[in-house]
């Protein structure tokens, strides 16, 4: 349930789309929270859903083909009331004054998100200027000083420039800048480095945590690396198949996973000095389309899968405070709801 420190609450989330072969359930029952100031991760393979999550949070799914067909998606506004994001109209004015003002959300290829027709200051300009009813010699000056904060050089002249002008690293600052330009309460960094080489990587992670700080305002970061997860989270949510399958603090997740998908996946990252061979997970994220109901969809690919996995989907068990785990390794623990 929302409480005045959670920024944003979901529960049992979950977001379909129908194709020509039949249902897809990319986002099946997902519970998770996210307090305020509090930057936490949502971390999994390609496919796991964790993009569908955040395109539901900002009500961006494509009708009427997908549609969140349950769950709620609580968020506490900037006035301190609570609203059921998934129950306001997309195109409605409640919703158009919440995404990209309340909440944001940095993607992960600038150059495919940032409109090449535009200078980069116009683009920062017409959020302020439609959200915080700013002049445009108001909104010009709020984009000089936005680009300055997230360390772009001589903002002034760059403002005027295109995006096909700014740098790789630096088209993700301008992104970051239009993120933050209207002071949202919300930030979601859906993959925010996956386009960029490993040093502007460091820079973006080191800005976004500044920003954090310097803003105070609460981040999901979605992403498939370990890496960015240890740099930016304090909580870590693995999504498998549409659902939360482990979430603990970022150290636990680290230095005592429970679940064999979690597991897997950090024994598939190199480390430096690492002697023995990594050890992939073993085949892909099943198709969507295809899944067998009521079992643990990691079966197939789980060194330790038992008789019972493939009859009966296992519950959430806490195993300690604030770590939880979908696994049936762990009957027996209190069980709580997902
Ligand atoms: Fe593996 Fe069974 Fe746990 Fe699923 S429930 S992760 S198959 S042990």
């Amino acid at each position: 349930m929302a409480n005045k420190d959670t920024v944003i609450s979901v529960e049992d989330l979950k977001t379909y789309f129908r194709s020509d072969n039949g249902l897809v359930k990319a986002v099946d029952g997902a519970t998770f929270d996210i307090k305020r100031g509090e930057s936490v991760g949502i971390v999994g393979e390609s496919g796991c859903g964790k993009s569908v999550t955040s395109m539901s949070i900002m009500q961006l799914i494509r009708r009427p083909r997908g549609d969140i067909e349950g769950g709620k998606i609580m968020f506490t506004r900037q006035n301190g009331k609570t609203v059921d994001i998934a129950k306001l109209n997309p195109n409605g004015s409640e919703m158009r004054t919440i995404r990209g003002n309340e909440i944001a959300m940095i993607f992960q290829e600038p150059m495919t998100s940032l409109n090449p027709v535009y200078t980069v200051g116009a683009q920062i300009m017409e959020a302020v200027m439609l959200h915080q009813k700013l002049t445009k010699k108001q909104a010009r000056e709020r984009a000089i000083e936005m680009l300055s904060k997230v360390g772009i050089p001589a903002p002034k002249q760059r403002v005027d420039e295109y995006p096909h002008q700014f740098s790789g690293g630096m088209r993700q600052r301008a992104m970051i800048a239009m993120a933050l330009s209207c002071d949202p309460e919300f930030l979601i960094a859906d993959e925010p480095t996956t386009a960029l080489d490993v040093t502007i990587e460091a820079q973006i992670l080191r800005l976004m945590k500044d920003i954090q700080q310097d803003f105070g305002v609460s981040i999901m970061i979605i992403t498939h690396d370990l890496g960015v997860i240890a740099e930016m989270a304090e909580r870590v949510n693995v999504m498998y198949t549409g659902k939360v399958v482990e979430h603990a603090v970022t150290d636990d997740i680290f230095h005592n996973p429970k679940h064999p998908y979690t597991q897997g996946l950090l024994h598939s990252i190199p480390t430096i000095g690492r002697k023995q061979r990594l050890t992939p997970i073993k085949g892909t994220v099943p198709n969507l389309l295809t899944l067998p109901a009521n079992v643990c969809y990691f079966a197939p690919r789980c060194p330790h899968a038992m008789d019972i996995c493939t009859k009966q989907e296992p519950p959430l068990y806490e195993l300690e405070t604030g770590h939880t785990c979908k696994c049936w390794l762990y009957k027996g623990s209190k069980e709580v709801s997902a």
